[in-house]
């Protein structure tokens, strides 16, 4: 009998300080040190921050500046992506052993319809318990779980009790939970939202639940009728598996503005070889390239350049990103910010009519850098088994295992 949207059962996962907790597995000399994982410390932002950073008022998204003010003894590292990345599918495996409906939302975090599965795992509760202990025990990581009826309520709940925390929202007990929390824990409450809601009176949810509706479409439009289902417990949103991925890329703030061509080509290929990486590792082949630049004066201008033939190898990446820099008024006009994205997926690969004559990272007319291909030239063969040797090395020594050696210099 399908049961109706009220009737699922929905964990939300969240790993614990995710990216900081990822540093401090892989260096146990960190342990209960303010440890701080971002960008540069010019104009990088904090992506992640682990519980003894919080304690100064370090969290993810402010500027890595102001962290090393609020703590300036904090122990501060770059974002290791990748590494991140191999934990997250380790951590995605051991949620998939319970249900294929996994939802991600980001690296750390999935919501998962687990309905199905109470026959065969016993109570939703036992399920999110045993996933717990699993990721404890196969990663030395902690992950904090909310159990609900529903997507949003999970996923508030699994905040409610963090870090290493399980919060179980019972049926029908949902608007109890939810009255008293601030009505900026719902999802769409901005700033704006907030204080238009705070001249109805409305300061928690419970408040928000007890307006007439009719009252707040008056105020918020359609999607005041939105939040306050919300603030009902009601959200029929259903758990997307896989939803499928749109583009893929990468960009990078860098912290002094870039004019120079040769410095500016060097961050594409560290930007288009790490795309690449992650292309393979999600076995996508993208048609379209798109590059992203954004001036010092914070103007933002894109090219882009699709083929028929999708593409996967950070060369012909680079080459292509290559091309459509030169259509922007990069060396001309100082840069703050470079980035890659492939998208429109799919596209068999061909055969590279072109060079016959392949380097580890393609031929390379000037020193550092790979030869110059007509736009579109199919992946060879030969490259796509040269990438797979790179992405063992990469998989086994980290991202700096394999990289073009232009890059490799600047270690
Ligand atoms: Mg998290």
């Amino acid at each position: 009998m399908a049961s109706s949207p009220r009737e699922k059962e929905i964990i939300h996962l969240d790993m614990d300080a995710f990216y900081a907790s990822v540093e401090v597995l892989d260096n146990p000399s960190l342990k209960g040190k303010p440890v701080i994982v971002g960008g540069g410390m010019k104009r990088g932002v904090v992506s992640a921050a682990s519980y003894e950073a919080r304690k100064f008022g370090v969290h993810s998204s402010i500027p890595m500046a102001k962290a090393r003010r609020l703590c300036s003894h904090g122990v501060f590292l770059p974002v290791r992506m990748e590494r991140y990345k191999e934990v997250s599918d380790r951590v995605f495996g051991i949620f998939r052993r319970y249900t294929p409906l996994v939802e991600p939302v980001s690296l750390d975090e999935a919501f998962l319809d687990v309905t199905a599965s109470v026959r065969l795992f016993g109570p939703p509760e036992e399920i999110a318990r045993k996933i717990r202990a699993e990721v404890r025990a196969e990663t030395g990581l902690t992950v904090s779980a909310g159990f609900a009826s529903s997507k949003f309520v999970a996923k508030i709940a699994s905040d409610m009790n963090k870090p290493d925390g399980l919060t179980v929202v019972p049926r029908g007990k949902e608007q109890e939970f939810l009255g008293p929390l601030q009505v900026g824990r719902l999802w769409g409450v901005g700033e704006a939202t907030r204080s238009a809601l705070a001249e109805m009176g409305v300061q928690t949810i419970g408040d928000l639940a007890g307006v007439p509706e009719e009252a707040v479409v008056r105020k918020l439009g359609k999607h005041g009728a939105h939040l306050h289902r919300l603030a009902h417990g009601i959200d029929d949103r259903e758990v997307e598996p896989e939803r499928e991925i749109k583009s893929m890329g990468r960009e990078e703030t860098f912290d002094e503005d870039l004019l120079e061509i040769l410095a500016l080509r060097r961050e594409l290929l560290d930007i288009a070889t790490r795309t690449a990486a992650r292309l393979r590792s999600h076995r996508l082949k993208g048609r379209t390239v798109t590059l992203k630049v954004k001036y010092s004066d914070f103007r933002l201008v894109t090219r882009e350049v699709t083929f028929p033939h999708g593409i996967d190898d950070g060369g012909e990446i680079f080459r292509q990103a290559l091309t459509l820099l030169e259509k922007t008024e990069a060396g001309k006009k100082p840069v703050r910010l470079l980035g890659i994205y492939l998208s429109n997926f799919g596209g068999e690969p061909g055969r590279d009519e072109g060079s016959g004559q392949i380097s580890l990272f393609g031929h390379r007319p000037q020193p550092g850098f790979p030869a110059p291909r007509a736009p579109g030239v199919r992946d060879s063969a030969r490259t796509a088994k040269l990438n797979e040797a790179v992405d063992r090395i990469r998989g086994k020594y980290g991202e700096k295992g394999a990289r073009p050696g232009t890059l490799a210099e600047e270690d």
